[in-house]
Parts: C-alpha cells; structure tokens; sequence
C-alpha cells in the first residue's frame, strides 16, 4: 500500500452506509438465498438492497414469449417481493441471463453500486460451490445438483469487485469523478455453499419468505405457491437441525451462510477521561 497522506491520495472509506447488499444472478436468488435474514435485518430498521445481476430473460419455458417482456415481468415481480421483505432499494443490472461472465464491464457495475451504498456486509452465491452431489451408493434414491454458471459468474464478479477494486483508489478511476470514493466491505456471507459456519434465526420472519417467493408468478405454477410458505418453514427447520448439530444452537427455523470477515473496524476510543479516584 502507498502513502495515503501523500498529496493527491485518495481516502479509502470504511464507514458503512447500507447494514447490506445481496448479489445474486436472477431475479428470486436472492430471495431463496437470504429473504427471511433480510426480512429480519430490515424489521430491525437495518437498510437492504438487492442487486440482480442478470435480465431474467432465460426463465420459462415458452420460448416465443419476448425477451423484453418477460425481463420487465420479472423485475414487477422482484421488486413487489423485496416490498414484503422491507428491502429499501433494487438495482437491476440486466446481464444477459445465462450468459453472464466476469470481465471489466461486470465488475465496474458491480464496483460502482458497493462505492454507491457502502454495505456492511455483502451476500451472494459461494462462487466455489459447482458440483453438489451425495455419494450414490450411500444415498441411491438423491439426485445430485449443477450449480447455474451464472451463480458462479456472480460470486467470482463479487468476490473480485470486493477486492480488490472496490476499496482500491487506482482501479475504476472514473469512478471518482461521480463522486464514488473507494470503500472496504466489512464482510461477505455466501449463500448456496457447501461449506457454511453461520447460522441467523429467522424464527420471526420465515413466512415473509414464502409470501414474497410467491410474488415471483411467473416462476411457479400455483400449486408450488400454495405450498411455497410450507416448503421455506420445512427448509428453515431442516437448517436450524443442523444448527443444532453443529453449534449447539437452539433455533426453530434457520437460514445459513458461510461468512467471512474482511474488515474489523478499531473499538470505539474512550470518549471522556476517566474521573480521578474512580477506579479502585
Ligand atoms: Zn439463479
């Protein structure tokens, strides 16, 4: 690292604005991955905002229906959802969906939107996580699972967005010209992995998530919507198990994580000296 005192040097920011920013691909990741926390996070006054990374426009299976169409139907739907979750703002960046890639116009969108809300804390896919599947002879009858190269794509344009070019003066410099000043995220937590070690009990807002998955009309057919309350509070409480078994945490319904720190802010200083004859 240079002088930061240096003349012309740029400050890096680390003064959160935003508690968080979720990241996924398409419009109901974020919601299968982080409602219920987020819900949670935003009872409690905490600010929330979603990113989609892509348009959209390969989910359904009508392939006649118009792309436009379809991506505007889908962004109603994401923003009527974030409505229940108490989400403050969305941001569609409208990639091409199955076709996202991380390269130099993704991450400079995404940089550009950390310097913009200065999140806490940054959820998104574990780009490591790829091929899901149990060991066939120990589990015949379960199918295993690809994980969207698109949930790939993200997690690597996030991870790299967050370093190092969001908190680096020298990267993205047009940036600062609109006044985006580079920023250090505190922490990551990843949604879809394989290697989670954060729990959240959401025991309070879990059927938020079901009623804003349902808002996604164009995703399931109406028998799915009417089990979809039933289906999260089955998941949850499937996690809040594993809570149990691996941390000892006593939960109802859980959502998971694996979590990183990247950023410990110093403690507070003492603000007023200590009056003499005070201590003993
Ligand atoms: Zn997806």
């Amino acid at each position: 690292m240079g002088d930061r005192t240096a003349q012309g040097a740029v400050e890096m920011l680390t003064e959160p604005d935003y508690e968080a920013m979720v990241i996924g691909a398409h419009p109901d990741d974020n919601d299968f991955g982080t409602a219920a926390t987020c819900a949670l996070w935003a009872s409690q006054g905490k600010k929330v905002v979603w990113v989609v990374m892509t348009d959209g426009t390969e989910g359904s299976e009508i392939p006649s229906q118009s792309d436009e169409e379809l991506m505007l139907l889908r962004e109603q739907e994401q923003r009527a959802a974030a409505e229940v979750y108490g989400i403050k703002a969305v941001e569609f960046l409208r990639n091409r969906d199955g076709h996202l890639v991380n390269n130099e116009d993704t991450r400079r969108a995404v940089v550009k939107l950390i310097r913009k809300y200065r999140p806490r804390v940054i959820f998104t896919h574990d780009p490591t996580s790829h091929i899901m599947a149990p060991d066939p002879d120990e589990k015949p009858d379960a199918t295993g699972y690809l994980n969207h190269p698109d949930h790939r794509a993200t997690g690597n344009i996030v991870v790299d967005s967050i370093f190092p070019f969001a908190g680096n003066p020298r990267s993205f410099r047009e940036l600062l010209a609109e006044g985006l000043q580079p920023y250090r995220v505190h922490e990551v937590y990843f949604f879809g992995s394989t290697q989670t070690n954060t729990y959240v009990d959401v025991t309070e807002s879990i059927d938020k998530k079901g009623q804003g998955l349902m808002c996604h009309k164009s995703q399931f057919n109406p028998e799915d919507n009417e089990r979809m309350a039933e289906r999260m509070r089955e998941r949850a409480a499937a996690v809040a198990k594993d809570a149990k078994e691996k941390k000892g945490l006593e939960m109802r319904y859980a959502e998971s994580f694996r979590r990183m720190k990247l950023h410990i802010p110093p403690a507070p200083k003492e603000e007023t000296a200590v009056p003499a004859g005070s201590e003993e």
